[in-house]
């Protein structure tokens, strides 16, 4: 069983199959998925599908693309949505300096402002980062210190910097990247990083694995992922996948509680219970 910690389900790309794409995920073993928000309209988005799915959750916020719209008005309304029980994090977030589509000091501002919400809110914050992790890593560090926590979702810095991430309590996002062939960097990282800071994702529908390279990407390619980062770590598939659900369910602490195995039958629930 594993657990999509960012995916984008709220992407115009699933406008028309969402339903489908989210029963594919269930059938490859994806217990929870955690669609997350990049701008006001796809939070709510992303909101919404976890307020209806039983297996999905949110994280809402302002991609660095997008940083120009912060305002008082947009922190107002994203601290309204993350006090939702559905919401387990704050992003994504961040910074990027390779397609740099946001001015920097506006992308600087909409990330220290979204640190200091996931600190208000107590809630992890979800970073982006693009040819910006050492910025990134140096923002992000005084708010660590005040118990900031987060992943660095699609990681894409050195070994360095990886251990840089840690240090600061974070974990580290490995996606589709992590199964192309020239990705040594990443590889080397995904087979030494400790194996309590490790969670999976997709980021779908960008960033599809081998085979599915260059098309659409979805959750239940997640298996494909988590099929190289266990061969790079010389692990059964099965001890990753519970390694890195059990990560996912410390990064998000909203998460339920029941992340590991599958539900019991309904015949054993018994009467009393409640279930998860
Ligand atoms: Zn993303």
């Amino acid at each position: 069983m594993l657990v999509d910690t960012h995916c984008h389900l709220n992407h115009p790309d699933f406008a028309q199959d969402a339903p489908a794409v989210l029963a594919r995920a269930r059938q490859a073993g994806v217990q929870a998925l955690v669609v997350i928000g990049y701008d006001l309209p796809s939070s709510e988005a992303a909101l919404r599908l976890a307020e209806s799915e039983p297996d999905v959750f949110a994280a809402v916020g302002l991609h660095p693309h997008e940083a120009e719209a912060w305002s008082a008005a947009r922190a107002a309304q994203l601290g309204e949505m993350a006090a939702r029980p559905r919401v387990v994090a704050i992003g994504e977030c961040g910074l990027d300096f390779y397609r740099e589509l946001a001015p920097r000091a506006a992308q600087y501002a909409a990330f220290h402002a979204q640190l200091q919400l996931a600190g208000e809110m107590g809630l992890p914050v979800v970073i982006h980062t693009r040819n910006s992790v050492a910025e990134a890593l140096d923002i992000t560090a005084p708010y660590a210190a005040r118990g900031v926590h987060g992943v660095f979702h699609c990681w894409s810095g050195g070994a360095e910097e990886a251990r840089r991430a840690v240090d600061l309590g974070f974990c580290l996002g490995i996606g589709g990247v992590v199964t192309f062939k020239n990705a040594r960097d990443l590889h080397a990282i995904a087979a030494q990083a400790p194996g309590d800071r490790l969670v999976l994702e997709t980021d779908a529908p960008y960033l599809a694995p081998t085979p599915h390279r260059g098309r659409r990407n979805e959750p239940a390619y997640l298996t494909l992922v988590a099929a190289r980062v266990a061969e790079l770590r010389g692990t059964p598939v099965a001890t990753l996948a519970a390694a890195t659900t059990a990560n996912a369910g410390r990064l998000f602490p909203r998460l339920p509680r029941k992340l590991s195995g599958p539900a019991p039958p309904r015949s054993l629930k018994g009467g009393g219970g409640t279930g998860a």
